[in-house]
């Protein structure tokens, strides 16, 4: 049964476990492709003020947050 070795090196490993490093901008559906760090410009302002976490994560409290750093930069 050699054949089989490779196979059962890694067991239950599912092919596609890889974690790529993403190469597009993580947040909601926005698929730009990423300027700084892995978003694109507008959502890397938006991690820089707090609006979303470094996974491109939403906090609770996102749209009162949201609507406060709108109206900063409308100001
Ligand atoms: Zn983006």
């Amino acid at each position: 049964m050699e054949k089989d070795d490779k196979q059962k090196k890694n067991p239950g490993a599912p092919p596609n476990n890889v974690v790529a490093l993403p190469t597009r901008c993580p947040v909601d559906s926005c698929g730009k492709k990423p300027k700084k760090m892995h978003f694109c410009e507008e959502h890397y302002e938006w991690f820089k003020v707090g609006l979303i976490t470094k996974k491109g994560e939403k906090p609770k409290d996102f749209d009162k947050k949201y609507a406060a750093f709108k109206r900063r930069k409308a100001a």
